[in-house]
């Protein structure tokens, strides 16, 4: 099962995080695993409190790497509605 505020690379989202000058749309481009995320998993196993992937966003599909090291907490899921 997957956990609330998890996303697939591709899904749309809002960022409204701490980097306030970039709030915005962007994509889910990976799953941030640079060192200093990998630590935060190690810790979260070790006080067995749920892993909370951080991601990598970019500007669109395909586009470079913009944002790393986003918690889910800074991200909304796509908010339009299906037609
Ligand atoms: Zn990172």
């Amino acid at each position: 099962m997957r956990a609330p505020g998890t996303y697939t690379s591709g899904t749309r989202v809002r960022y409204h995080g701490s980097l306030t000058h970039e709030h915005g749309e962007y994509v889910i481009a990976d799953i941030c695993e640079c060192p200093e995320c990998d630590a935060a998993d190690a810790d979260a196993a070790f006080y067995r409190i749920p892993r909370q992937p951080r991601y990598v966003l970019a500007a669109a599909p395909g586009a470079a790497a913009y944002l790393e090291h986003v918690r889910p907490a800074s991200l909304t899921p796509p908010e339009w509605s299906s037609p």
